[in-house]
């Protein structure tokens, strides 16, 4: 048992007004009516996510799993515990803002876009992924990532929120329902196989199957709706999609989801999709535009209509070029918070790349012009990662995608905010997470260097509170298997 900053517990010299205050609301009791204990974390330098200047000697005050308060001068009620934390920065924890539980990072994963079935079959891959979904919520924590955004995909998506919830070591999990394309079944299931029987993709060829599909998703109480607009270059499949009418199906799909109070978000890789997605009023983008730079026209819709983009940069290398050569740039963090088999797979010999490979790779350059240029024009960004794509793990490239994303020329203090209240708000659950502010839960990273000075920062973990639970980051380290 490690003890850390927790060795240096001790009582606060109180002070009567605070406690004053809280008392004439039900915030002291809990649902019992017992009072939960107040714990005040004092000392460190508060970067709160909102990008509000750092907060120096500043105090994070929290009772039970909620902030009371948080910044200068805060006065600490008697009787409250103190964590000293001088010396140290807070920072709110990560969120990633697109991840699929279906997909475990290992090379076996996505058989349509790498196929190994023949050292993996896929029935022994979802095995893997269903017997895993415990350790891969825990590798969330581990890399300080205290919220994940389900991008879609088969019912795993659901219960591993459902299991998360269960768990005190896991991140907030916030589903997406869908993914859902404009094209028929048999095209969607050529895209994903099945999933023991389940089809992965949601075919929706009509407005009255947008209608359903967001009756669905309020149904499984997703937070969001996600749709795919992707021709993959294909004449033939950008017929399909004008065919069956993809634009009004996506005006019927905003205009449902609006109803329960869903976001809709869509993934898009060409301009003319992205625009003309944001002029029908989805709320966010997964990855961006990469055939052709960005224009004016783009960034101006995207600013007036205030429209998240997740550009999930860190794919573009690690997935379609470094998987191919074995020459893996690798973060510490990645070896030390991913689960032990997950690296391992990306040394096996690939089949030479197919199309994905080759539509997706060749566009690192523009997809970081483009990400520099939506900051630049003052764009809103998210930080998401794909993560259980091959060559991803679950948790620890979010680092990775920062990594790339502050090498595109995005400052730390800004990726800061797009990595935790911008990410929240892709879900809507901005009122609740993203930043440490009253009010909200107490999710937030204890770090022993300062993550403005260089982004890596992030990765030096010391502490890793959940819902007002600290972890010390070394325990939520996946074990070894047993030989
Ligand atoms: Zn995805």
């Amino acid at each position: 048992m490690r003890h850390g900053i927790f060795g240096k517990f001790r009582s606060a010299i109180g002070s009567l007004s605070l406690l004053a205050l809280l008392s004439s609301g039900d915030l002291l009791a809990g649902a019992s009516g017992a009072m939960k204990p107040i714990v005040a974390y004092q000392g460190a330098t508060l970067i709160d996510g909102t990008g509000a200047d750092p907060v120096q000697n500043a105090t994070v005050l929290l009772q039970g799993s909620k902030i009371l308060a948080a910044g200068a001068d805060i006065e600490v009620p008697e009787g409250a515990s103190v964590v000293d934390v001088s010396g140290r920065w807070v920072v709110p924890g990560l969120i990633d803002a697109h991840i699929h539980f279906m997909t475990s990072g290992r090379i076996y994963t996505r058989p349509a876009m790498m196929d190994l079935r023949h050292i993996v079959p896929y029935e022994d891959e979802i095995k893997w992924v269903e017997s895993h979904v415990p350790d891969t919520l825990r590798s969330f924590l581990c890399a300080g990532v205290t919220g994940a955004l389900s991008m879609g995909g088969p019912s795993i998506e659901y219960s591993a929120r459902d299991q998360a919830e269960k768990m005190t070591d896991a991140p907030s999990v916030f589903n997406s329902h869908g993914p859902a394309v404009a094209v028929p079944n048999f095209l969607a299931e050529r895209l994903f196989p099945r999933w023991n029987g389940e089809l992965t993709l949601k075919s929706l060829t009509s407005p009255e199957d947008a209608i359903a599909f967001a009756r669905e998703a309020a149904a499984n109480n997703a937070s969001m709706v996600k749709t795919a607009v992707d021709d993959r270059g294909s004449m033939l499949f950008r017929l399909i999609l004008d065919w069956l009418g993809w634009e009004e199906i996506h005006e019927a799909l905003i205009a449902e989801a609006a109803k329960y109070g869903l976001k809709v978000t869509s993934h898009v890789h060409t301009l003319e999709y992205g625009r003309r997605l944001m002029e029908l009023g989805v709320d966010s983008l997964q990855h961006l535009p990469s055939d052709q730079p960005v224009d004016e026209k783009f960034l101006s819709l995207a600013r007036a209509k205030d429209v998240i983009i997740v550009p999930t940069m860190a794919l573009h290398k690690r997935t379609f070029e470094e998987l191919y050569t074995k020459e893996f740039e690798l973060l510490a963090i990645e070896e030390s918070c991913s689960i032990p088999g997950v690296i391992q797979s990306w040394h096996e010999p690939l089949p030479p790349s197919k199309d994905d490979a080759d539509y997706l790779g060749s566009r690192r350059e523009m997809v970081a012009s483009n990400t520099l240029a939506l900051y630049e024009a003052g764009v809103s960004l998210a930080v998401g990662t794909d993560a259980g794509l091959m060559g991803l793990s679950h948790g620890a490239s979010m680092h990775l995608e920062l990594k790339r994303m502050n090498e595109a020329g995005i400052p730390a203090r800004d990726l800061i905010v797009a990595a935790t209240l911008n990410s929240a708000k892709v879900a809507g659950k901005d009122d609740l997470y993203g930043s440490v502010e009253a009010g909200k839960f107490a999710d937030f990273l204890i770090l022993s260097k300062n993550p403005l000075n260089k982004i890596e920062n992030l990765q030096a973990l010391e502490t890793v509170v959940k819902h007002g639970k600290a972890f010390d980051q070394q325990d939520l380290m996946p074990s070894l298997p047993a030989e």
